[in-house]
């Protein structure tokens, strides 16, 4: 294998910011940037989960194309070159995963984005991007499930309901609820004898 240069013509050595990404798994660079290794001969997404690289021996690329023609191959984990993995993949599966645990709590944008380690608005159009709805929407419709199965099963008041599924207002749960089944809580609940 030739020597590595070492002033390649594209690649730059790694700051503070973007290191730390890598060392904390943080999705929040995937896609804009691309961390090449020169120990290995491997690129990556920064969020990749193999053994964390020497800050030395890392080279940044802004594009995938560009570290390849440096003649990096693709990491085989992270997979950059595969579409079926795209760049905010770890971030839609951290806020679902957060999702199906807080939805019970009172959970907003801003949490989201501190528990990622990202800013709210960039974590709300990544999110919107792959999914297609926004975290906000798709927290709803996560509430709205239980929502249906406590007014379905238990005897608990409309406001118990809204409580027990973070909500902090009951007209605001009946608003949402009405709005995303076409029904208030009331009328769906059913009858009991
Ligand atoms: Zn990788």
């Amino acid at each position: 294998m030739p020597q590595q240069t070492l002033t390649p013509t594209m690649g730059r050595p790694i700051d503070d910011a973007l290191y730390e990404a890598v060392l904390t798994r943080s999705p929040h660079y995937d896609g804009r940037y691309y961390i090449a290794v020169r120990s290995t001969g491997i690129v990556c997404f920064p969020s990749c989960r193999s053994r964390t690289p020497k800050r030395v021996n890392i080279l940044v690329y802004t594009s995938y194309e560009a570290a390849i023609g440096d003649a990096f191959r693709p990491c085989k984990r992270c997979t950059p070159d595969l579409h079926s993995r795209p760049p905010g993949h770890d971030v839609v599966e951290h806020v679902n995963t957060l999702l199906q645990t807080h939805w019970n709590q009172p959970i907003s944008l801003m949490d989201l984005g501190t528990a990622l380690n990202m800013s709210p608005s960039h974590l709300q159009r990544l999110y919107t991007r792959y999914c297609g709805i926004s975290p906000q929407k798709a927290l709803e419709i996560v509430r709205m499930e239980h929502a249906q199965t406590l007014l379905e099963n238990t005897a608990l008041t409309v406001t118990e309901v809204a409580h027990r599924v973070g909500f902090r207002s009951r007209s605001h749960f009946v608003h949402v609820f009405s709005r995303t089944m076409g029904i208030t809580p009331s009328a769906f609940r059913p009858r009991r004898s």
